[in-house]
C-alpha cells in the first residue's frame, strides 16, 4: 500500500455532478442533523486472501451514492456492522480541524474486535477523514455550533449466508453538515427511564459502537417519546438500577460541592470521547471527577435533597445537553422548566472552545485536516 508522509494515499474518482455552490449554500443555511451528505465518500476494502490472511486495499475517494451489495451480504442478515462519529470544525481563519481522531480510530478497532471484523490501521482511518474533508471542504459550515459530522463505518459485505465472520468487508466514511443538534437554544431535555428494555448486557456489545445496540434501543426511545420525553435512560436492572447511559450519550452529575460523578465503565457502557474529554476538562478546571456506580435512587434522593445540583448528557453529536427531568410511570425527578446549570454551561463552553479554536488546546486534541 502506498504510504506518503501524510499517511495512506487515496485514489480519487471525483463526482461529475457535485452540488452547485447555490445548492450547497441552501443546504448549509439550515442543515439540521443527518439530512444531507457531501459529494464524496472514502472507501477502503478488505478481503482475506487464499492463505487466510487479510488485507486492506483500494483506498479511494469516490462519488457519494448508493452501495451495491449482494442480497446475501452478511451485514444484511447478521448485523456485522460498527461505526464511529466525529466532527470537522472550521476555525475563524478558515482552517479545518478535527477532535481526538486517534481516540475514534482506537475505539473503531475495539468495536471491530468485538464484532469479529478486521482492525483498520489508524493511518487508514485518519487518511480517509483527511482526504474526504479535503475534497469536500466547502461543505464544512462556519456558523455557531455547526460542524461537518463524519460517520466512519465498517460493514461485512461478503455474499454468504453461513454464520461466521465475513471475509469481505468495507470501511467507508460519509460526511454530513450539522447544525445545532437539538435546535438553536440549549433547553434542558427530559429523559424517560426504560424499565422494560436494556440496550446492553454483561458480555454483550454495550461497549462496542455497533448498529445492533441502536436497533435494540429504538423501541425504548419510542416509549420515551410516547411519554413526552426526548431521550431514554438505560439502567442495569441486575445491579440496583445503576445508571448506564442514554441511547447515544453518556451522563454526568454535578454535586452541590462542585465535584462531578459519571457512571464507571462496566462493559455495558460505551466509552464516549466526549465523556473522557469532559472528565479531563473538569479536572483542568480544578474539579474532582469520580467514576463510580450511581443508582436511580441516588439520583432521585440527590435532586430532592439538593446534593445533586446539575445533570447533563454528552456525546459528539449534541456535545453537552442539560437534563431537566427524569421520569418513569410513577415518578418525576427534577423540573420541566429547569434552566441549564452553570457548571454544565462552563464545561460546554470550554470544550466547544477547544474544538472551535477559541480556547487553547493544551492536550493536543486537535488535528488539522485542511
Ligand atoms: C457514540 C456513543 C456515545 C458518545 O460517544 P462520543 O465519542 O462522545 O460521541 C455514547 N453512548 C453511545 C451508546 C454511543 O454510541
Amino acid at each position: 500500500m502506498t504510504q506518503t508522509a501524510h499517511g495512506v494515499e487515496f485514489t480519487q474518482q471525483l463526482t461529475e455532478t457535485p452540488k452547485s455552490a447555490d445548492e450547497r449554500a441552501a443546504i448549509l443555511a439550515n442543515p439540521g442533523f443527518g439530512n444531507y451528505f457531501t459529494d464524496h465518500t472514502a472507501v477502503v476494502d478488505y478481503s482475506v486472501d487464499t492463505k487466510g490472511e487479510g488485507g486492506w486495499h483500494d483506498p479511494r475517494i469516490e462519488a457519494y451514492g448508493p452501495i451495491s451489495l449482494d442480497p446475501s451480504a452478511a451485514v444484511l442478515h447478521y448485523g456485522q456492522e460498527i461505526f464511529e462519529g466525529l466532527k470537522a470544525y472550521r476555525h475563524a481563519d478558515g482552517s479545518i480541524w478535527t477532535f481526538r481522531p486517534e481516540a475514534n480510530a482506537a475505539r473503531l478497532n475495539n468495536s471491530a474486535r468485538r464484532l469479529a471484523l478486521p482492525e483498520l490501521p489508524a493511518e487508514y482511518f485518519l487518511s480517509a477523514i483527511r482526504e474526504l474533508v479535503s475534497v469536500d471542504q466547502e461543505w464544512v459550515p462556519s456558523g455557531d455550533g455547526e460542524a461537518l459530522y463524519l460517520r466512519p463505518f465498517m460493514i461485512a459485505t461478503e455474499a454468504f449466508l453461513g454464520v461466521r465472520a465475513a471475509r469481505e468487508v468495507s470501511f467507508r466514511v460519509i460526511a454530513s453538515p450539522a447544525g445545532n443538534y437539538f435546535g438553536g437554544e440549549l433547553k434542558p431535555i427530559s429523559i424517560w427511564i426504560s424499565r422494560e428494555y436494556a440496550r446492553a448486557g454483561r458480555g454483550g456489545t454495550g461497549n462496542a459502537k455497533c448498529g445492533g445496540n441502536y436497533a435494540a434501543s429504538l423501541i425504548a426511545q419510542q416509549e420515551a417519546e410516547a411519554n413526552g420525553c426526548q431521550q431514554v435512560l438505560f439502567l442495569d436492572q441486575f445491579n440496583d438500577d445503576a445508571v448506564e447511559e442514554l441511547g447515544g450519550m453518556n451522563v454526568f452529575f454535578v454535586m452541590k460541592d462542585g465535584s462531578m460523578v459519571t457512571p464507571a465503565l462496566s462493559g455495558t457502557i460505551l466509552e464516549g470521547v466526549t465523556r473522557s474529554s469532559v472528565i479531563q476538562v473538569a479536572r483542568d478546571m480544578g474539579r474532582e471527577v469520580t467514576e463510580r456506580k450511581i443508582t436511580v435512587d441516588e439520583w432521585r434522593d440527590g435532586v430532592a435533597s439538593g446534593e445533586i445540583a446539575e445533570v447533563f448528557a454528552c456525546g459528539t453529536a449534541a456535545v453537552i445537553t442539560p437534563i431537566g427531568v427524569l421520569r418513569d410511570a410513577n415518578n418525576t425527578i427534577g423540573s420541566a422548566d429547569a434552566v441549564a446549570g452553570e457548571t454544565t454551561m462552563a464545561i460546554r463552553g470550554q470544550l466547544l472552545g477547544i474544538q472551535t479554536g477559541t480556547v487553547e488546546d493544551t492536550h493536543g486534541w486537535l488535528t488539522r485536516l485542511v
